[in-house]
């Protein structure tokens, strides 16, 4: 069996209640980028010698084969590359959020992100949509990073 993210607040439920499936953000491979989230930020690692954006996160920089990294923000826009619907949920706590959109975000520095699709009736999806990260707060600690059609327009 696969395993699952502990969820970083709380116990696991006895019964009815089921602990939200939260990211571990105190791992240190991921931890700046969730203390960036919990202050409305968008952040990267970056390989400072070659400049090649690293997401996710990996042993080495994949363009120079360097070991040193660093976070940096990045503008949290995007444009949908693609999705998928789940309609079956993947963790008993999202059970009562399907059918529920996840998309692949292309940044405009060229990464892909994975997350959660709102703020866009299912059928209304489009690739190519412009979007925009939302930071959903679900403890002190951990913020989670939504992506939403960017109303603004000039994704
Ligand atoms: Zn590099």
């Amino acid at each position: 069996m696969a395993t699952i993210l502990e969820p970083g607040t709380g116990q696991p439920g006895r019964t009815n209640e089921v602990a939200p499936l939260l990211p571990d953000v105190k791992n240190p491979v991921l931890a700046p980028h969730w203390e960036a989230a919990t202050r409305g930020r968008l952040a990267i690692r970056f390989c400072p010698g070659c400049n090649a954006p690293q997401w996710p996160p990996r042993y080495n920089c994949l363009a120079c084969h360097g070991f040193d990294f660093q976070w940096r923000e990045v503008a949290d826009r995007g444009q949908l590359f693609t999705y998928f619907i789940a309609r079956k949920a993947l963790h008993p706590s999202l059970a009562h959020e399907v059918p529920y959109a996840t998309a692949a975000v292309v940044l405009p520095i060229g990464v892909k992100m994975l997350g959660r699709l709102e703020g866009v009736e299912l059928r209304s999806i489009r690739i190519g949509m412009p979007l925009r990260a939302r930071y959903v707060r679900r403890s002190p600690e951990v913020t989670l990073i939504y992506w939403a059609p960017d109303t603004d327009g000039d994704a």
